[in-house]
């Protein structure tokens, strides 16, 4: 029955994977398609993404599938994987089928090669260990050791062995954030086992950053909400910052703007994880503000956006005073991140600020002068003065608009009364 299942790829992918098949054929290795694209296929959901898993040398065979489609690849030698990137961004996964063992929980695990039985047993959830063939003896053929499809019908979240939260405490946002996408339960036992390895603070190796990738993972989910809603009943929040306490008042209503935002603004997505970790890292006390981020790899650029969390309702009630002019709100907002600007808006509850917010993010945030400091400096004024007139001149054209570089110059002889 399963051999139809294939079928149910687009058309692209489709004909990806028939020509990877083949090239399989032709290498005389046993290639297969694993992980999330399988679960989806059951789902009927989209998923761009095709994840292989070669019994043999996968970089050896990635370099060959490269080759029949005329694609550049990325070699991770250390991992065993290998990644074909498409023409249009897409990236095929290549990894070697391994098995795993940890020696301590926690800890990043022994690797050596293995069956794709064994490969299915280092994952997840049984949902996600699910891999057809796509050689042309195995077209389609499910391999399914965990009853990965039984739980799918069943609508649960089921971890293959009890370790498992134990081998690495990521897993538990993962639970909850397929449980939460999909609409699943995590089922009684593994939740037990879930709730355990919560309750256990001690013994852990896994490394923030590797808590904060499945973090943001939740946080560019659709349904957020729903998903921190469930991590605050398990406490699971506690994994990212021990003092951490997620305020679902004030994500509610940034979940309730944002997707109206994004499209007035056009916004690239990486917006979506940066406004909801703002947004839960507003509710936090500032000492946890400030140790958040230390650990982990980000840029300068979002450190500043996330250490001024705490600062949205202040910028807020400045954007508020009745007497701003638009220079003012100007002087306000132009010192923020694009991503702070937005975050207001998706804050704001006052028509007036989200008119001032708008103003800016549409029109004043780009004018520019077309004098500089030499056309003043020519009209008589020196050092820290030349700023000030530059500046003034700016509030000028923001707040009444000077058209033209002569009405700048007036607007400068005026001030300096020249
Ligand atoms: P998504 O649709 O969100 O990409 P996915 O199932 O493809 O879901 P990924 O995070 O892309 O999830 O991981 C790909 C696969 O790798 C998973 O299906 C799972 O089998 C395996 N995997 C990822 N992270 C882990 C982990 N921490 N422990 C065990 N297996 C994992
Ligand atoms: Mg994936």
């Amino acid at each position: 029955m399963n051999s139809r299942i294939l079928q149910q790829l687009s058309q692209d992918s489709y004909t990806l994977v028939r020509r990877i098949g083949e090239a399989a054929d032709d290498q005389g290795v046993s290639v297969y398609l694993v992980g999330g694209v399988v679960r989806d296929l059951f789902l009927k959901r989209d998923n761009l993404d095709l994840d292989f898993v070669v019994e043999g040398n996968a970089i050896i065979f990635a370099r060959k599938a490269a080759g029949i489609l005329k694609a550049p690849i990325k070699v991770y030698k250390d991992f065993g994987t290998a990644a074909v990137v498409l023409n249009d961004g897409r990236a095929l996964d290549f990894a070697t089928a391994r098995a795993e063992t940890y020696a301590a929980p926690g800890c990043l695990p022994q690797v050596r090669r293995g069956s794709i039985h064994e490969d299915l047993f280092r994952r997840d959830f049984t949902v996600n260990a699910m891999a057809l063939g796509i050689n042309h003896s195995r077209w389609g053929q499910l391999v399914d050791p965990f009853d990965g499809l039984k739980d799918l019908r069943a609508k649960t979240i089921r971890v293959l062995h009890q370790r498992s939260f134990d081998d690495d405490a990521t897993r538990i946002l993962r639970a909850i954030r397929f449980e939460q996408r999909f609409g699943f339960r995590i089922k009684p036992q593994t939740l037990k086992l879930l709730k355990r390895r919560l309750a256990r603070r001690t013994g852990d190796h896994v490394s923030a950053q590797r808590f904060f990738n499945e973090f943001r993972k939740i946080l560019m989910e659709e349904k957020v909400l729903p998903a921190l809603k469930r991590m605050k009943q398990l406490r699971a929040e506690k994994l990212l910052h021990p003092g951490f306490v997620l305020d679902l008042k004030i994500l509610k209503t940034v979940q309730s703007r944002f997707d109206a935002v994004k499209k007035k603004y056009d916004l690239s997505n990486d917006y979506r994880w940066k406004i909801f970790l703002t947004a839960v890292l507003e509710g936090q006390a500032d000492r946890v503000i400030a140790e958040f981020p230390r650990s982990l790899s980000l840029t300068a650029h979002d450190c500043k956006i996330f250490a001024q969390a705490n600062s949205a309702i202040d910028f807020l009630s400045r954007l508020c005073k009745n007497s701003l002019s638009p220079s003012g709100v100007y002087g306000v907002l132009k010192p923020l991140a694009p991503e702070q600007c937005i975050y207001l808006l998706c804050r704001a509850s006052r028509a007036q600020a989200l008119r001032r917010l708008d103003r800016f993010l549409k029109k004043d945030q780009f004018v520019v002068l077309a004098i500089d400091g030499n056309d003043v400096k020519v009209l008589g004024a020196t050092g820290a003065k030349i700023g000030e007139v530059l500046k003034e001149t700016l509030d000028r054209k923001i707040d009444t608009g000077l058209k033209s570089k002569s009405q700048e110059i007036s607007f400068v002889r005026g001030l300096l009364n020249v």
